[in-house]
């Protein structure tokens, strides 16, 4: 279902990600997480986008750095 146009912004610094008809111009991160029994959030469903600068940023922040895998561009 189309629904009024709806900007992708990141949740750390405002920053509106870049789109050209829809399509994401830049890249980012999109979390989407439903909370299960386990967590103090029981039922509850959270969503984030993070932009490529906070995300940089974001895991730097880790005690474990991430993993890094070399993928062969395909363009
Ligand atoms: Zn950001």
């Amino acid at each position: 279902m189309k629904t009024e146009e709806k900007k992708i912004i990141c949740n750390c610094c405002k920053k509106t990600i870049r789109e050209e008809n829809g399509i994401p111009r830049e890249e980012f991160l999109h979390v989407e997480k439903e909370w299960g029994y386990f967590s103090g959030k029981d039922g509850e469903r959270q969503e984030f986008d993070i932009c490529e600068a906070c995300y940089d940023k974001w895991v730097k922040s880790f005690q474990i750095p991430v993993q890094t895998i070399e993928v062969t561009e395909l363009v």
